[in-house]
C-alpha cells in the first residue's frame, strides 16, 4: 500500500523520531522536536553530505559562520529590500496564503504542471486568481484581498535597550556568511578558484505557510556550497555540481523513480542567475523542492564588494588576471532530505504469515547499525558485552523484551539494517546471527569479526 503523510507522521512520533514542538504546552504551530532516533538520522544525513562534499573533495573547505551578522549584510544581498512572498487574504475567513502557492495548488487540482510562477508580477497572479475563481482551501469562497509583499525576515534586538539600533536579523540563509568570509579563507587557507566553501548551519524564516510536517518550517537547518569558479566556465561547474547532488541521493539509496530535475525556465529565473536547477522529490503531497542548484554569477560578491567597500576581487596566481568569481550554489534543507529518505525507504511487506513495515535506509543513514538481541534473558550478560563493544564504533541498540519475532519487527520499523542474535550456541562457538534488514536472510558470523563485517556494510 502507498506511503502517506500520516504514516510517516504516526512512524515518526511513536517511534522517537520527531515530536511536536512544545507539545506538553499545546504546541508551537509547525515547530518539531527531533527525538534519540530522528538526532541520529539528520547527524548521518549531515555526516554523508560533510563526508562527500568537504572530506573528499579536494576543492572544497568548510565553515561554521554565526547567526546573528551586521544588518549591513542582509541590506547588500537584497534581503531587508526583497525576500518577500506575495501574501493574500481570504476576505470572507481571514486566512492567509501565499499567492504564488494558491496558484500552485490550482494547476495540481488541474493535474497540469506548474512551471515559472516565480517571475509572474502581483498584478498577474491576482488577476489569475480571480479570472479562475480560485477558491479559499480554508472556506471554499473566492473573495481576496490585493497582494502585499511580505518580508521574511527574522527581527529580533540585540543588547539591553530594545531601541532600533541594536535591531538585528535571525539569517534567512547561511550563504551569506560565506560571502563575507570570502577572502578571509581564499587567503587564511590559500585557497585557488575553483574552490568551494561549505557550511552546515540554522537558518530562519518567517514563511507565510509552513506545512507538511517538517518540509516548511519557520526554523530549520541547510546545508550549502558556494563554489567560486571563473567566469565563463560556470556554466560547465553548474552541470558538475547538479550531477554531483543527483549522484549523493542515488548512492544514499533514494529511488530515482521519486526524483527529477526542474530547469527554471528563463522568465522564472532571478535576475542575476544565469541557470538554475531544482531537484525534486515527489513527496505524497506532490512533486517538491529537495535541493536548488543556483548559478548566481557575481552578484553576491560584487554586492559585498560595493557595499562594505573592501575589494573581493581574486587574482589569479599564474596569469595576474583579477576578477570577481562567479559562484554555483547548491543549497538544501537537513529536514527536507529526511522526509524523503523516510518516503523514500518505508515500505509495508506482507509476510508468510505475518507483516511488517520496514524503513530500507541505507547503513550509513540508519539510526542504529545493529541491535544485539539475546535470544534469553539468561544471555543478557553476555550479549551486553557485545553491545559494549560495538558501541565504541558505531551506534547500536541492545533489546532483551519480547519475542524474538516482535523484536525484530521494532527493528525493522526504524530501519536497522543488522540483527545481532545471540543464543545459547553462542556460548560454545563464538559465533552469533546475524539477520538482514531487507532479505531477512541469516548469517553466522564469528562475533570477532562483527566489526569488520559491519564497517564494511556502511561504507559510503
Ligand atoms: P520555496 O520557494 O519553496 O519557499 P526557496 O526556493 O525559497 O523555497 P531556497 O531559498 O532555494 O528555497 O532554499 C534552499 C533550500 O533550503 C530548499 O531547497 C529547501 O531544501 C531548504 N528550505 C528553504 N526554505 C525552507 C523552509 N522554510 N523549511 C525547510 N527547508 C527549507
Amino acid at each position: 500500500s502507498e506511503v502517506t503523510m500520516d504514516k510517516i507522521v504516526a512512524l515518526c512520533k511513536s517511534r522517537g523520531f520527531i515530536f511536536p514542538g512544545s507539545e506538553i504546552y499545546g504546541g508551537l504551530a509547525n515547530t518539531w522536536d527531533y527525538g534519540p532516533l530522528g538526532v541520529e538520522l539528520i547527524n548521518n544525513i549531515k555526516k554523508a553530505w560533510w563526508k562527500k562534499f568537504v572530506q573528499e573533495n579536494p576543492h572544497n573547505v568548510g565553515m561554521d559562520s554565526a547567526i546573528l551578522m551586521n544588518p549591513e549584510v542582509w541590506v547588500a544581498s537584497g534581503h531587508v529590500g526583497g525576500f518577500s512572498d506575495p501574501l493574500i487574504d481570504c476576505k470572507e475567513c481571514k486566512s492567509r496564503f501565499r499567492a504564488d502557492k494558491l496558484i500552485e495548488e490550482y494547476y495540481k487540482g488541474q493535474g497540469e504542471e506548474v512551471v515559472g510562477i516565480d517571475g509572474w508580477t502581483n498584478e498577474e497572479m491576482l488577476n489569475f486568481i480571480k479570472e479562475k475563481e480560485i477558491k479559499c482551501p480554508d472556506c471554499g469562497k473566492h473573495n481576496y484581498t490585493d497582494i502585499r509583499q511580505f518580508n521574511l525576515m527574522f527581527k529580533t534586538f540585540q543588547g539591553v535597550t530594545e531601541d532600533s539600533k541594536s535591531e538585528i536579523y535571525l539569517r534567512p540563509e547561511t550563504a551569506q556568511g560565506i560571502f563575507v568570509n570570502f577572502k578571509n579563507i581564499a587567503r587564511s587557507c590559500r585557497c585557488k578558484v575553483p574552490f568551494g566553501i561549505a557550511q552546515i548551519g540554522k537558518s530562519f524564516r518567517n514563511e507565510i505557510t509552513p506545512g507538511n510536517f517538517i518540509f516548511r518550517t519557520r526554523e530549520f537547518e541547510q546545508m550549502e556550497l558556494e563554489f567560486f569558479c571563473k567566469p565563463g566556465e560556470d556554466l560547465e561547474w553548474f552541470k558538475y555540481w547538479k550531477e554531483f547532488c543527483y549522484n549523493w541521493l542515488v548512492e544514499l539509496g533514494m529511488n530515482p523513480e521519486k526524483l527529477r530535475l526542474r530547469d527554471h525556465e528563463k522568465e522564472e529565473l532571478s535576475h542575476y542567475s544565469n541557470a538554475t536547477t531544482d531537484i525534486e522529490f515527489q513527496f505524497p503531497f506532490g512533486w517538491g523542492e529537495l535541493w536548488g542548484i543556483a548559478d548566481r554569477t557575481d552578484f553576491d560578491l560584487k554586492q559585498h564588494q560595493e557595499h562594505s567597500g573592501k575589494d573581493l576581487t581574486y587574482q589569479d596566481p599564474h596569469t595576474n588576471e583579477k576578477y570577481i568569481p562567479y559562484v554555483i550554489e547548491p543549497s538544501v534543507g537537513v529536514a527536507r532530505l529526511a522526509l524523503a529518505f523516510l518516503i523514500s525507504s518505508y515500505e509495508e511487506e506482507e509476510l508468510e504469515n505475518d507483516s511488517r513495515t520496514v524503513l530500507k535506509l541505507h547503513p550509513y543513514l540508519a539510526p542504529f547499525k545493529a541491535a544485539v538481541l539475546p535470544l534469553s534473558k539468561k544471555l543478557s550478560d553476555d550479549a551486553f558485552k557485545i553491545y559494549q563493544k560495538l558501541a565504541k564504533k558505531f551506534m547500536v541498540d541492545f533489546d532483551d523484551s519480547g519475542s524474538i519475532g516482535k523484536r525484530y519487527r521494532r527493528q525493522d520499523e526504524v530501519g536497522t539494517p543488522f540483527c545481532i542474535t545471540f543464543d545459547f550456541d553462542s556460548l560454545e562457538d563464538n559465533c552469533v546471527t546475524v539477520r538482514d534488514r531487507d532479505t531477512m536472510e541469516q548469517q553466522r558470523i564469528s562475533i570477532d569479526q562483527l566489526e569488520n563485517y559491519l564497517e564494511e556494510k556502511l561504507q559510503f
